[in-house]
C-alpha cells in the first residue's frame, strides 16, 4: 500500500518532542491573560462565510484572496477561520454575554487558515494567540491591550522588538483622508500594482499597506492620516501615549501602519521584529468601534489583537531564547520476574497518582536496556525490584545524578521515602521554576 507521507501545504505537525515549546509559551499566554482580567473563549473553527466577509471586510485581501470557503452538505456556505476577532464578537452577540455588563475581556488561543504562499512566517493553517474587549471607549483600554501584548515579549524575554502605532480616524474624519488618498494616489495610478488600482476607489488606505516595492515608494509621500483625524481622534490617541509613557514602553507613531482587516478605527499598532525576515510583524491590533454594529449589534466600542505563535517562536529562536524541556520522569522501576513486575507497576501508578511522573517497561526489554532507556529519557531516580527485594520488602532506589543509593521499603512507607529523596535529590519542578504555580 502506498505510505501517506505528506499533510497539506502550508501545514506544520507540532511533534511530541517540540510541543513542549508551544504549551510554555501559551501558558505564558493564559497567565498574562489573567493577570489583564481577560477569560478564555472558544469559538467553532468555521463559521458562516457571511461573517468573514461583513466583519473582515469585503475589500480586504483576507476575503478575497486567502480564506478557505466550501459548501457543506446541507448547503450552507462556510468558512475557515483566517483569524480570531469574528468568532468572537459573533458569539458575544449570539449569546448576550454583553448583559454580564461592560467592559467584556476576552482571550483565544486558536488555529487559523488562510490560503496564501507558504514562505518563512507564513503559512496555510497558523495560530493566533488574541484579545478581545468589548464596551471600552476609553484610551486606557487601547493602553492596557497594547502592554498586556507586550508584557508577553517581556515574560519570554524577547528583545529589539519595535512597537509603532498610529491612529487611523474614524467614520467623521477618515472620509476626508480617503478623498486625499485617492488625489494622491490616483495621480500614479499607471504606475501601482493590478490590486493596488483596485483598492484606489475602494479602499485607498490599504495602498499604503502594499509590499510591492513600487507601491511602497509611491507611499512613501503619501497625506499622512495624523494630519487628517478629528480633534476626538487627535485627543484620544495622546491619551494612548501618555498611558504608554506612563507604563514606560517604548513605540514609533508610524503613520503608514493601516492594518489589514477592514474593521479598525483610531488606534493601530504592531509589534515588529527585523529578526525573523520579511514576516516581522508578531503582532497587530487595534481599536475597531465599528465592528459590533456591522454584525447587527448595538454600538459597542472594542478593540483587540492577534499575535502569530509561529512567528513569536520563530523569533524566540533567531535570539537563542531557549525554553528548558520538561522533566520526562521522576523514577524508572525496572521489575525483573512477573511477580515483580506487577509490584513496579503498582508503584509506578502510585507515584503518577501524586502528580509526580514515573515510567516502567511497556516494549520488553531486558536489564540493561531498560536502564540505558531510563537514562536515555534523563529519569533522575531509578530502582529494580526483584524476587530479592520482594521477599525482603526493601528496594535501593538510585539517583541518577549524582549515582547515590538509598534503600526504601516497599510496602506504603515507599512513597513517603521516594518524596523526601526527589525534594531533596531533585527540585527542579518546571513549573515551580517558571513561577507558573
Ligand atoms: P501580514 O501582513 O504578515 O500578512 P496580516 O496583517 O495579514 O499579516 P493579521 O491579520 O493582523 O496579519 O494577523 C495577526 C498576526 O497573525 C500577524 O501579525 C502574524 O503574526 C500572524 N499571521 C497572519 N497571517 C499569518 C500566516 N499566514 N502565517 C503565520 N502567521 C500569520
Ligand atoms: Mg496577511
Amino acid at each position: 500500500m502506498k505510505l501517506i507521507t505528506s499533510g497539506i501545504k502550508g501545514t506544520e505537525d507540532i511533534l511530541p518532542r517540540d510541543s513542549y515549546r508551544w504549551q510554555f509559551v501559551e501558558e505564558i499566554m493564559r497567565k498574562q491573560a489573567a493577570s489583564y482580567g481577560f477569560k478564555e473563549i472558544r469559538t467553532p473553527v468555521f463559521e458562516h462565510t457571511e461573517l468573514f466577509n461583513r466583519s473582515v471586510g469585503d475589500t480586504t485581501d483576507v476575503v478575497q484572496k486567502e480564506m478557505y470557503t466550501f459548501i457543506t452538505k446541507g448547503g450552507d456556505t462556510v468558512t475557515l477561520r483566517p483569524e480570531g476577532t469574528a468568532g468572537a464578537a459573533r458569539a458575544m452577540l449570539e449569546h448576550g454575554v454583553y448583559n454580564d455588563g461592560y467592559p467584556i475581556k476576552a482571550y483565544y488561543i486558536t488555529s487559523c487558515y488562510r490560503y496564501e504562499k507558504p514562505e518563512k512566517g507564513r503559512q496555510r493553517e497558523f495560530h493566533q494567540f488574541g484579545m478581545e474587549v468589548y464596551g471600552a471607549p476609553s484610551y486606557f483600554a487601547d493602553a492596557e491591550v497594547i502592554c498586556a501584548a507586550n508584557s508577553i515579549f517581556n515574560r519570554l524575554g524577547v528583545k529589539n522588538l519595535s512597537l509603532e502605532i498610529n491612529s487611523i480616524g474614524c467614520s467623521k474624519c477618515r472620509p476626508k483622508y480617503h478623498t486625499a488618498l485617492k488625489e494622491y494616489f490616483g495621480a500614479h495610478e499607471s504606475e501601482l500594482c493590478d490590486t493596488c488600482r483596485s483598492r484606489l476607489d475602494r479602499n485607498p488606505m490599504r495602498i499604503l499597506d502594499c509590499k510591492s516595492p513600487v507601491c511602497s515608494e509611491i507611499a512613501k509621500n503619501a497625506p499622512t492620516v495624523l494630519d487628517f483625524i478629528c480633534e476626538d481622534c487627535s485627543a484620544h490617541f495622546d491619551g494612548v501615549k501618555s498611558c504608554l509613557d506612563a507604563a514606560g514602553l517604548e513605540y514609533q507613531v508610524n503613520p503608514t501602519i493601516v492594518r489589514g482587516l477592514d474593521y479598525y478605527t483610531r488606534t493601530v499598532f504592531e509589534f515588529v521584529s527585523n529578526n525573523i525576515g520579511a514576516q516581522g510583524t508578531v503582532c497587530g491590533g487595534g481599536r475597531y468601534d465599528g465592528l459590533i454594529e456591522e454584525l447587527g449589534g448595538q454600538p459597542t466600542p472594542s478593540l483587540g489583537f492577534g499575535m502569530g505563535i509561529e512567528r513569536l517562536l520563530l523569533l524566540l529562536d533567531s535570539q537563542g531564547i531557549e525554553i528548558e524541556k520538561p522533566p520526562v520522569c521522576d523514577l524508572y522501576i525496572v521489575g525483573m520476574g512477573e511477580a515483580a513486575k506487577l509490584k513496579a507497576f503498582e508503584i509506578i501508578e502510585g507515584v503518577r497518582n501524586s502528580s509526580l511522573i514515573a515510567e516502567g517497561d511497556i516494549v520488553g526489554r531486558g536489564l540493561k536496556a531498560q536502564m540505558k532507556y531510563a537514562d536515555k529519557i534523563g529519569a533522575k531516580f531509578s530502582m529494580v525490584i526483584g524476587d530479592n527485594e520482594l521477599a525482603a520488602n526493601k528496594a535501593v532506589i538510585k539517583n541518577m545524578a549524582d549515582g547515590t543509593k538509598h534503600e526504601v521499603p516497599l510496602d506504603d512507607g515507599f512513597y513517603d521515602a521516594f518524596f523526601a529523596l526527589h525534594v531533596n535529590g531533585a527540585n527542579d519542578n518546571f513549573m515551580e521554576k517558571l513561577g507558573l504555580n
